[in-house]
């Protein structure tokens, strides 16, 4: 007899096993198949945004409290290692009445270590009732029948096969994905792929060299003439975080190199030497990257999905691809369990390529470009680049690069008109909690769908009350402080700063409601006497079962 579950999801990396966690807490019967007993070992994500540690807090539970992160204050773009301390690009959160944006809480960026997130996922997933998993499981043949998935599977130690069977299957397993492959979906190349040297190195932060004296962040190092644009990540916050006495370094590779001769201990000391004290560091794990820059053009096939890196691959240099991926998987199990439970028509599943494929192309396009920023050494650009700086960089005065690394607000296909207001507007946007710490909006419950209320949220509530609670959107208002106003549990009030104040006015521009997607997706801006047509536009995303 086969076992039969609500889900299966092929791969328990992050983004599988986060899936699988979200899923069974909405009380999803779950199956997860992984081929490796254990997390995968090799250096990869060290950047996570708050979007997902919120998610990842929810999911760890009681698990959280041993995540290790440092949030980093600091990223700068230099011509080279001797002008570290000139940098001609920075990108680092403004500082608001004396203290860093987010930085009370998890910061717009986190250093963190992949394999001990994967660990304690899968911690959480063992202790969970309605998670049956598959560790050292390899998935052999995937068909449906009867509108159901079936998944033939084999133990890699035994030989022993079997075959489950689920409503829904969810490929999660990476960018060789079997399931992808099996739904015949074509990966669409949005760049050329790179080839980096990856190490993870222990070490205390009193091991950077002198004149290296940096807080937690990262640091873009163009090398121009040796043309080894490299990476270099210190994990170790001065006062804040709990990651510690790690750094993360990227090597570009050059064609013609010998790939597996780079790899070697000594050439890895070599590179790292000029940053860190040779007799104060230890190389945890090293290897070879090639970054692809990919998207998937089919994400459905009835109710076959893919998920995480499986969908969409790309270059490490805004450190999105785990983002991305932990984004798009809440946004589809949303879907999933709306139909689930009756609310919404199975077409639904159809919206999550429509909504995500946007902002998952703009970013991979994005990180392209930031890369392109690092890796271009045509003379002309060298020259440009030279030129900023001489003027930016070298006069102490660099170019903020704060905005380029906050995702844009965009507008998706079957998203309205977001009217007049800035698009811009919404990601810079910055508030004081009730405590007295500056937030990012874009920070605040980014999950749910939220109608953003300029001043007032009487009338829009009088229409959103009898909604069905499993679409009910989340309303706030959001006051520019004029009348001194407080922020409280209804009421977020900008930041002090004329930028901040600003910003309010560009959000709105005039408009009363602005209406927001999960992530960072503006949906449409609609003013007072309006609040019927955004009632219709908003329960229109969801395709409501007809009672
Ligand atoms: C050097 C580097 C730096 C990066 N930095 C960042 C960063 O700073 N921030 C960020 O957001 N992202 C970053 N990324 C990307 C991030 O690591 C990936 O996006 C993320 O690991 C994808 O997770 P996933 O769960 O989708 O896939 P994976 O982590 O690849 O997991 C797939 C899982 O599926 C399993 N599997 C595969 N095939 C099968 C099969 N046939 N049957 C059963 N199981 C199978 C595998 O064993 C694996 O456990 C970086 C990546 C690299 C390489």
């Amino acid at each position: 007899m086969s076992h039969n579950y609500d889900v299966i999801l092929n791969g328990c990396g992050p983004v599988g096993g986060i899936a699988s966690l979200l899923l069974a807490t909405r009380g999803f019967k779950v199956a997860v198949i992984d081929l490796n007993k254990s997390p995968y070992p090799h250096p990869r994500a060290v950047g996570l945004n708050g979007y997902s540690m919120s998610i990842i807090e929810t999911v760890l539970k009681d698990s959280w409290k041993e995540f290790q992160f440092t949030s980093a204050v600091e990223v700068g773009y230099v011509m080279g290692i001797t002008k570290m301390d000139k940098p001609f690009g920075k990108m680092e959160p403004p500082i608001i009445e004396g203290k860093v944006l987010d930085l009370d809480k998890y910061g717009f960026l986190n250093w963190f270590n992949q394999p001990q997130l994967e660990k304690l996922l899968r911690i959480q997933i063992k202790k969970n009732k309605n998670i049956t998993t598959y560790f050292g499981t390899e998935s052999l043949v995937l068909w449906e029948e009867k509108s159901r998935n079936c998944l033939q599977i084999q133990n890699t130690v035994s030989g022993k096969t079997e075959t489950i069977t689920s409503k829904y299957l969810i490929g999660a397993d990476g960018g060789g994905s079997f399931v992808r492959k099996q739904m015949g979906a074509n990966l669409k190349t949005l760049g050329k792929a790179i080839s980096f040297l990856v190490a993870d190195i222990e070490a205390p932060a009193s091991s950077l060299k002198e004149g290296m004296h940096f807080d937690a962040g990262g640091w873009q190092i163009i090398d121009p003439s040796g043309k080894r644009p490299t990476t270099f990540i210190n994990m170790t916050g001065k006062k804040h975080g709990t990651y510690k006495n790690n750094f993360r370094f990227e090597f570009a590779l050059k064609d013609g190199e010998n790939f597996t001769q780079m790899q070697s201990p000594d050439s890895i000391e070599k590179l790292v030497e000029p940053f860190l004290r040779k007799s104060s560091f230890k190389i945890l794990r090293s290897t070879v990257y090639k970054f692809n820059s990919m998207i998937s053009e089919m994400w459905r096939a009835n109710n076959t999905f893919t998920i995480g890196d499986a969908t969409h691959q790309t270059s490490p240099f805004l450190g999105q691809g785990l983002n991305l991926g932990i984004r798009n998987t809440f946004n589809l199990i949303k879907k999933i369990d709306l139909v689930n439970k009756g609310v919404s028509e199975a077409s639904i599943l159809d919206k999550y390529q429509v909504e995500c494929f946007p902002d998952s192309q703009f970013i991979i396009k994005q990180s392209l470009f930031m890369g392109n920023m690092l890796f271009n050494v045509k003379p002309h650009i060298n020259f440009l680049r030279s030129i900023i700086y001489f003027f930016k960089g070298a006069r102490g005065s660099p170019i903020d690069l704060f905005p380029a690394f906050v995702p844009e607000t965009i507008t998706v296909p079957n998203g309205f008109k977001p009217g007049k207001t800035n698009q811009k507007g919404y990601p810079m946007y910055n508030f004081m909690t009730k405590e007295g710490f500056p937030r990012s909006l874009r920070e605040y419950k980014p999950f749910e769908y939220r109608v953003l209320c300029n001043n007032s949220s009487v009338e829009i509530d009088k229409v959103l009350k009898n909604i069905d609670k499993a679409i009910k959107p989340l309303c706030i208002v959001l006051s520019e402080g004029l009348n001194g106003e407080k922020t409280s549990d209804d009421i977020l009030v900008c930041a002090p700063r004329k930028e901040d104040k600003k910003m309010h006015r560009k959000l709105f521009n005039k408009a009363d409601y602005v209406l927001m997607a999960p992530g960072y997706t503006m949906l449409g801006t609609y003013n007072n006497g309006e609040e019927d047509k955004l009632f219709a536009d908003y329960k229109s995303l969801f395709d409501l079962v007809a009672h």
